[in-house]
């Protein structure tokens, strides 16, 4: 069984400000940071941290040298990655001292894909391969629809939620996985409970895998609900967090792990994701997530 993740490959250019620059106002900014990122690569990180091959496919703009390179020092595969006229997807992110942010951002070559390139991708995949997806590139229901025909299993993150989605084939998605403000935006359900009522009777084939922040996880299948609750830690930065439960979570589905023993040790990976600042750089290797898990 093949995973591969079908994802955006971002820039993100941290800077840091006094203040959120104004309308008029010309600011200048006292620190720049750049780090590869967006939530397809950030997914895919993880699943390569926590063991697993990895096929990444996806565009790059003609500045994509550092995302492929970033991909190859993880060991993601980067053969169905094309390069494309123009510019990358990235992020310019605004930082105050009181730690607010704000983000622009521009999908660039993240929206440039291709039903062409799309169908050779798959090609390359059989029935009961695993397609990841979020929502950061364009063709996203194309993709769902390609790869169920394929018999392909479709794992979705529909972040960042937009109304859109609402109207792809979401009833071929084999599991959602969705965090407490994507599935009150899916279902206008107030509680996880209501939450998870509401998306089974949209969707009753599909499992969700509703993770709750410092609650933790809640997996709903079928009738059944098992609920693992997060690890205590002092959280620091909570970014990619669910990026991290979503690699790991993967993983141990595709090393045939119990359902308690995948929820458990998602949930070490993204305590331990919390723990430390910044994105791709917060994300734990495998050996990093049995360490803690053994002194717990
Ligand atoms: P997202 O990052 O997509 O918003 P969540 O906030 O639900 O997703 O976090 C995903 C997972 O990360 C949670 O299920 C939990 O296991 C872990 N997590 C998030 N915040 C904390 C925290 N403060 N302490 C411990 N674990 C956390």
């Amino acid at each position: 069984m093949k995973v591969l993740n079908f994802g955006s490959l971002n820039y993100d250019y941290t800077y840091q400000v006094s203040h959120m620059v104004r309308p008029g106002e010309t600011l200048a900014s006292k620190n720049l940071q750049i780090h590869c990122g967006g939530k397809g690569l950030n997914q895919s990180i993880a699943l390569a941290r926590a063991g697993m091959k990895v096929y990444h496919a996806g565009m790059v703009g003609e500045d994509g040298g550092q995302l492929l390179d970033t991909c190859r020092q993880e060991g993601i595969d980067t053969d169905f990655v094309l390069a494309c006229e123009g510019k990358s997807g990235h992020a310019v992110i605004q930082v105050t001292p009181k730690g607010e942010n704000c983000i622009l951002l521009y999908g660039g070559a993240n929206r440039k894909n291709s039903v062409e390139h799309i169908d050779k991708v798959l090609a390359s995949f059989d029935e009961g391969d695993i397609l990841l997806l979020q929502n950061e590139i364009n063709l996203v229901n194309e993709l769902i629809d390609r790869a169920s025909r394929k018999g392909m299993k479709i794992v979705l993150n529909p972040s960042p939620f937009e109304e859109e989605l609402l109207g792809y084939r979401l009833d071929k998605v084999n599991t959602f996985l969705i965090n407490e403000t994507e599935g009150r935006q899916m279902s206008g359900g107030k509680t996880p409970e209501e939450i998870l009522m509401r998306l089974h009777e949209k969707y009753p084939e599909s499992e969700f895998v509703l993770t709750l922040g410092e609650k933790g996880v809640c997996l709903s299948f079928g009738k059944e609900c098992l609920t693992v609750p997060a690890f205590c830690v002092e959280a620091v930065d909570t970014t990619a967090a669910g990026d991290t439960f979503t690699g790991f979570y993967l993983a141990g589905v595709l090393q045939g792990c119990g359902r308690e023993e995948i929820l458990r040790r998602a949930c070490a990976a993204s305590a331990l994701a919390v723990m430390k600042k910044g994105a791709a750089a917060s994300i734990p290797r495998m050996k990093d997530v049995e360490l803690f898990l053994s002194e717990r």
